[in-house]
């Protein structure tokens, strides 16, 4: 009798002890999935990249990456303040935690993914070149050698032209900065993401423009937040939601 009744104990701590390791891994799972809920998150972005981020005639933000942006947001159930800044602020404001993501055509590189956490990607790009239509001696990356090259700082296209044999390189802020500069004379070409230089050339109508050849570089953008961000799994779920990945392999 009595070894029975040690025996119901026993039972019963168990029990008890596996009620509660019940609940707290289901306020474990529901504080996960609601972190970002009904939040605000304040999102950085560079409108001067069209298409993926730019500003209409009356300040409007719009492009790729905006639609996209919003889009998975109302997915995942929260809320987006947008904040321009300069591409090359936008690692060390995701470092500071000043923002909590960022939507910028922004690449997944190994060198960022020290500092920073990026989303599943959402994007296939590369690197391409733009040159003057009456340049005739830039075909490929290796007649870049010895040119004036104009670049857009802290970007993948000015990681690449460090790698031309004897190039000057030219660093501006923005993207159509590049491209002015290649249209005034001041550089012989230009690397940057190959559809935004596409882009450019066809919005702008740049008829002295033009680009050159294959992709340089293979990258997939993600959207990046800070390390052990809570809200990168709500921005995941929502591009699982909004955005079929299986087209970019
Ligand atoms: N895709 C390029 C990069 O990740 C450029 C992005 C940008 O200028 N917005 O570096």
């Amino acid at each position: 009798m009595c070894d029975r009744l040690r025996k119901v104990i026993a039972v019963k701590r168990w029990l008890v002890l596996g009620l509660i390791c019940l609940q707290l891994l289901s306020s474990c799972s529901f504080t996960n999935s609601a972190i970002a809920a009904g939040k605000t998150l304040t999102v950085a972005t560079e409108p001067t990249f069209p298409p993926f981020e730019f500003q209409s005639a009356n300040g409007e933000l719009q492009g790729f990456d905006i639609d996209l942006m919003n889009a998975l947001a109302s997915s995942a159930g929260f809320k987006v303040k947008y904040q321009n800044m300069p591409f090359a602020g936008m690692i060390p404001a995701l470092q500071a935690q000043t923002v909590d993501a960022a939507v910028a055509a922004m690449a997944i590189t190994a060198e960022r993914v020290k500092t920073i956490s990026f989303s599943r990607p959402y994007f296939k790009s590369g690197v391409a070149i733009a040159t003057r239509t009456d340049n005739q001696s830039i075909t490929n990356f290796d007649s870049l050698k010895n040119n004036i090259i104009g670049v857009q700082i802290g970007t993948t296209g000015a990681l690449k032209a460090k790698s031309i044999p004897g190039a000057e390189i030219r660093t501006f802020n923005d993207s159509p900065l590049t491209l002015q500069a290649l249209l005034n004379g001041n550089v012989d070409a230009v690397l940057n993401d190959r559809v935004v230089i596409l882009y450019g050339i066809k919005s702008g109508n740049l008829r002295k423009l033009k680009l050159i050849g294959d992709l340089l570089t293979e990258e997939f953008y993600g959207i990046p937040t800070p390390k052990g961000s809570p809200s990168l799994q709500a921005i995941n779920q929502g591009l699982a939601t909004v955005c079929d990945i299986s087209a970019l392999v």
